[in-house]
């Protein structure tokens, strides 16, 4: 047991009437189950699991109170007991594995993806296409009733507690805020008038919940909106949260229709940890904090420099449901590391598909993907150490296959190599340190700087394929000079590269290659401070909503991007993500050009055509990053030899191949063998 290692996370936290077993919540996110087919069972399973891990407390994804506060058309909501005997399933799986769980109530406000959504005024939001309805003042007094039926109702299904939502940018926020809230009537108008809405809710809720029920409010700390509240009415809030019968108060930072990243890669582990250390002196219920902490040693730190009394971690849970049991065991190394990426997660929530994890497809599919101990055991080759043949070769070993592992370069990690030098990608070193381990103690073993042939792998009862990608060659006058680099020469090879440059394609490696070349080595995700000036948050609370103008390290060069397709540049970038990436690079001045032709390069730089207008970009250096193409000749040579090999990853079908896909591959296929 190393739990020494950590005093203050993994000390118990006594509310009176109940004790959580240490200082971690697994934070609230919609995984889409809530909506799936056998859903609730699925999502006890998920959270049995994550309860097992060890976890002090775990809240529920957003439950809609009413069918006003869903965030799209029947998302789940809790009216009666009918709606509330589901959740049963989950809170006994909770606590026939010993943890506690409380659902958050969510009602959506203007956020809401439906045209029956209702807000404090009728004002649309920036992200959604619908006009909300403004509340009439009986519609007000039905949803705060509707807030407290909800709260029962969770009493009801043997939930230890709920979290109401009051932070994002959604319904109880809206109220609160100048900007969403210009109604004249006793909900509306000064600061005091606008927090009665959730002040009423929380005494409401307490009357009818008694004492001994956990309330926890998660208040707006920093809106990062216009117009958003000052910390001066933030505190002031907080203490009438604190008066009004509210048990813990969690930390919401940013609206969802900030403009400032708050929780993607790109933002420093526990970036935001500093605004609830502000609210530590002026309450005295618990305070919770949150984004982007994303390991054990990361949540001591905080909470012994006395940042809060609890961290909050959510996606985390994703990535692994034993962090904090690995944790308690001394085994940290073991960890599946959330890399922060959204991709697998808020990403799939935003297209409505069930979530999962990039770096663990099982997350939300415990019932479905399972790694269980083989009758059988086989030899296994698995060619390739990219996360495709990383994530194969592990699970069978996992299962009890004797496996080998085969990799021409001198380290594991295929592409992973290149992408963890990208500024604001540093979390990618975190996967291939988890897959190092795994292969160790999962006995893989390991042949680096070996070209596997095809005739040595004969002996093999099962061959996998993972031989990933390489960049695609374009033809194009010009492109074989000297001044003409791919994104491999410029990134894992270091070449020099001008202080002018263009790069041809503007996927998602374009952005990196581009994001690469706009720094000087440093990197804002390293630095809270540089991250805070860069993206222009107010680090002193002094000013309304947090915001002032951003102001990032300038660019080391004069970037162009160019696109031959003539649709919005970067539309294919994370759904969460993209605006981010193409912000941050606006704001380093990169210029990018889209319904591009090419029509040659020389020495000056590259010559285009947009809308029949010609003309050069003057470029010291052109960078190639137009797409990849399979490399999987070995496939067809074993089977030239008889062999039935498996093909997995970029090696399979390298179109939008990126990590999620390559690691769920490996991992269904090690499942399955
Ligand atoms: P690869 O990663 O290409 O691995 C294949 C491995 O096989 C290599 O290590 C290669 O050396 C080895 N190999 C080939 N032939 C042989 C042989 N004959 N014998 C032995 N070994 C062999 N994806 C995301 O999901 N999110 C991101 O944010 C992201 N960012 C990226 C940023 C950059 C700059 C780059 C370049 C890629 C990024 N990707 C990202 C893409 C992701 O890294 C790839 O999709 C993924 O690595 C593909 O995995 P793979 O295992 O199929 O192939
Ligand atoms: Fe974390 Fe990415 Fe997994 Fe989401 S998909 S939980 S962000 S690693």
């Amino acid at each position: 047991m190393s739990s020494s290692k950590y005093p203050h996370l993994l000390q118990p936290l006594n509310l009176g009437f109940t004790t959580l077993k240490n200082r971690v919540i697994m934070g609230s996110m919609h995984t889409g189950l809530e909506e799936e087919k056998n859903g609730y069972d699925r999502m006890a399973a998920y959270f049995a699991e994550r309860a097992k891990g060890q976890v002090g407390l775990i809240v529920t994804g957003g439950i809609a109170p009413n069918r006003q506060g869903w965030t799209a058309p029947f998302t789940s909501k809790i009216t009666n007991k009918r709606e509330a005997n589901r959740h049963k399933k989950i809170t006994k799986a909770v606590h026939e594995n010993d943890g506690k769980i409380c659902m958050q109530i969510l009602h959506s406000g203007r956020y809401g993806y439906h045209p029956f959504a209702v807000a404090p005024s009728a004002i649309k939001s920036p992200i959604s296409p619908f006009k909300p309805w403004a509340l009439s003042k009986m519609g007000v007094n039905r949803t705060i009733r509707h807030f407290v039926r909800a709260a029962k109702l969770a009493q009801h299904a043997k939930y230890d507690g709920v979290e109401i939502m009051g932070s994002e940018g959604y319904l109880i926020n809206e109220f609160v805020s100048a900007k969403t809230n210009k109604r004249t009537d006793k909900w509306g108008g000064e600061f005091e008038n606008r927090i009665q809405f959730p002040l009423d809710i929380i005494r409401r809720t307490r009357e009818a919940v008694g004492e001994n029920f956990i309330l926890i409010f998660r208040l707006s700390m920093l809106d990062l909106v216009e117009e958003g509240n000052t910390w001066e009415e933030t505190v002031h809030f907080a203490k009438e949260i604190e008066k009004a019968g509210a048990t813990i108060i969690n930390t919401g930072i940013g609206w969802h229709e900030a403009r400032v990243p708050t929780i993607a890669t790109m933002v420093p582990r526990a970036g935001f940890s500093w605004v609830t250390e502000k609210m530590m002196k002026e309450i005295k219920i618990p305070l919770i904090t949150t984004n982007r902490i994303n390991s054990p040693e990361k949540a001591e730190e905080i909470l012994a420099k006395g940042h809060a009394h609890m961290v909050s971690m959510a996606r985390p849970f994703l990535a692994d449901p034993e962090i904090i049991k690995k944790a308690i065991e001394g085994r940290e190394e073991e960890i599946n590391t959330c890399i922060g990426c959204n991709q697998a997660c808020l990403d799939h929530v935003f297209k409505q598909k069930t979530a999962s994890c990039l770096v663990n497809p099982r997350a939300c599919h415990e019932t479905i993907l399972n790694y269980t101990p083989t009758p059988a055991p086989k030899t296994i080759a698995v060619i390739g150490a990219g996360p495709a043949g990383l994530a194969a070769a592990t699970v069978t070993a996992k299962r009890g296959h004797k496996v080998t592992l085969f990799e021409t370069h001198t380290e594991i990690g295929g592409q992973f190599n290149i992408a963890k030098l990208i500024p604001g990608k540093e979390e990618f070193y975190e996967t291939l340190r988890y897959f190092a381990n795994e292969i160790k103690i999962h006995g893989v073993e390991l042949k680096l700087n070996t070209k596997a042939t095809a005739t040595e792998l004969k002996q093999f009862d099962e061959v996998i394929i993972a031989t990933g990608i390489k960049p695609r060659q374009i033809k194009l006058k010009g492109i074989d000079n000297e001044n003409v680099l791919d994104y491999e020469d410029v990134l894992k090879l270091g070449k020099p590269v001008g202080k002018k440059v263009a790069i041809i394609g503007a996927g998602g490696i374009g952005f990196d290659v581009a994001e690469f070349l706009s720094h000087e080595g440093e990197s804002p995700s390293l630095d809270t401070n540089l991250f805070l000036k860069e993206w222009g948050i107010d680090g002193t609370n002094s000013v309304r909503g947090g915001l002032l103008k951003p102001n990032p390290h300038p660019s080391p060069r004069e970037i162009t991007m160019l696109q031959r397709s003539d649709s919005k540049i970067g539309k294919d970038l994370g759904k969460t993500t993209g605006w981010i990436h193409r912000q941050s690079l606006k704001m380093k001045k990169v210029t990018m050009l889209n319904g591009v032709s090419y029509d040659k390069i020389d020495e000056k730089g590259i010559h285009i055509t947009i809308n029949e207008k010609k003309q050069l970009i003057e470029a010291d250096t052109i960078v190639v990053c137009a797409g990849q193409v399979s490399v999987n000749l070995l496939h067809e040579e074993l089977i030239k030899l008889g062999k039935t090999p498996h093909l997995i990853g970029g090696g399979k079908n390298a179109k939008k191949i990126d990590a999620q896909r390559a690691i769920r591959e490996g991992s269904e296929l090690g499942a399955d063998i």
